[in-house]
């Protein structure tokens, strides 16, 4: 038996009853799913602005795959970096108002790439404590020293860069929590890189199509600009395709190509998702009704419901968490939910601090008005149970 020791570590997960299982989905991605043979109406995705199932998607990839092929066969730096590849790549950069953009094939692997890249053993990295798992291991595997300040903490943060000698400093967090819904201070963020000379690494991936009037995520948001900005966001989440991008400086975009590790030693995704992001793009730009579509839903949702013991976290964005405290509880009323034809997923440690066990409420634009009043319905019922 040479997985002995794994099977047993995985019999007890499940004594412990953490073993996660996947849903099976026989359905696209939208408001509503089909999962396990069953219609319900989901608060689960990332689609936020309802576009991965979009007519307009959907006929820009087919016309891709026509005009392209399938796979781009090569690594961008042999034969893989196509003029649908190419071409995107400004209309970003353009979109968020930065100088240059580099496409990675996912926000996992952009993060990995950049940090890499950027940061060795005589730099360091200063990241709030709960940042996307993808740049903790970016900065675990940069060798740089890692300094996590407490969530949102600019003291605590402030300490640990004015005591730093390291040769070049790197500020990460994310733009939106992913598992909080609150947004990173992003201007005071800044003026501490600008005091202590770091570089300011924000990870927009749930900000980007939603945050801003018109959609360009966290720097529209909060009117920031700096050359010290290195901005990155994914294109699986609000943008509906898949894929990720950095952007920034000129030289910084330049370096990347050459350094970043999972750019250079991996096959160029497909051009058809280019081709399905530059359609995105149009709808995120053109279709404002759907960021307010959110807005309204995230009012309603806050206004509707009247819970005694669970509370909605203070968060404004799409992602609207509520805290129900023991993972045994939150796993109940998931499963009550799931029984009334609601799918809400729950989140448990150690995702989430002990005792903070949470349902992830996700709102999106697909969403209808009588999707927003059956949830709230539900939990209103159920908190009186
Ligand atoms: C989803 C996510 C990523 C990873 O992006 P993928 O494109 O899914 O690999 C990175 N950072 C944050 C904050 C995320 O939420």
């Amino acid at each position: 038996m040479p997985f002995a020791h794994l099977s047993a570590s995985l019999q007890k997960r499940n004594e412990q009853g953490l073993l996660r299982q996947r849903r099976l989905l026989e359905s696209p991605q939208g408001a509503r799913v089909r999962v396990d043979g069953v219609d319900l109406l989901s608060f689960c995705s990332n689609d936020y602005l309802g576009l991965a199932n979009h007519p307009a998607l959907i006929h820009a990839a087919c016309e891709g795959a026509e005009k392209w092929g399938v796979g781009a066969g090569a690594s961008h730096l042999v034969t893989g970096h196509t003029q649908a590849h190419h071409d995107l790549e400004p209309a970003l950069a353009r979109f968020v108002g930065l100088p240059a953009a580099l496409l990675f094939s996912t926000g996992y692997m952009a993060n990995l790439g950049i940090v890499t890249a950027l940061l060795g053993r005589h730099d360091a990295i200063f990241a709030d404590k709960l940042n996307h798992a993808s740049l903790n291991d970016a900065a675990q595997l940069s060798r740089a020293r890692l300094h996590r300040y407490p969530h949102g903490s600019l003291a605590a943060l402030e300490q640990v860069l004015s005591e730093s000698k390291a040769a070049h400093k790197l500020v990460i967090s994310d733009a939106v929590f992913s598992m909080d819904g609150d947004i990173a201070p992003a201007p005071a963020l800044l003026a501490l890189c600008e005091k202590y000379n770091a570089w300011l690494l924000l990870d927009d991936a749930h900000g980007f199509g939603v945050l801003g009037a018109n959609g360009k995520g966290v720097l529209e948001h909060f009117a920031c600009h700096s050359p010290r900005i290195i901005y990155m966001a994914t294109l699986g989440k609000a943008a509906g395709v898949a894929g990720a991008f950095v952007a920034g400086d000129q030289t910084l975009i330049d370096y990347l190509v050459q350094h970043a590790r999972s750019y250079v030693y991996t096959t160029a995704a497909p051009p058809l998702q280019a081709c399905a992001l530059q359609a995105s793009l149009g709808l995120i730009a053109e279709e404002g009704w759907r960021r307010d579509r959110l807005k309204q839903w995230v009012t309603r949702l806050q206004d509707g419901l009247n819970l005694h013991n669970w509370h909605l976290m203070p968060s404004s964005t799409p992602i609207q968490p509520l805290v129900i405290g023991t993972s045994l509880d939150v796993v109940k009323l998931s499963e009550r939910l799931l029984s009334t034809g609601i799918l809400v997923p729950a989140i448990r440690p150690p995702t989430v601090p002990q005792g903070t066990a949470r349902l992830r409420i996700s709102l999106s634009a697909a969403h209808v008005e009588e999707d927003i009043d059956q949830l709230i319905v539900a939990l209103n019922r159920l908190a009186k149970a």
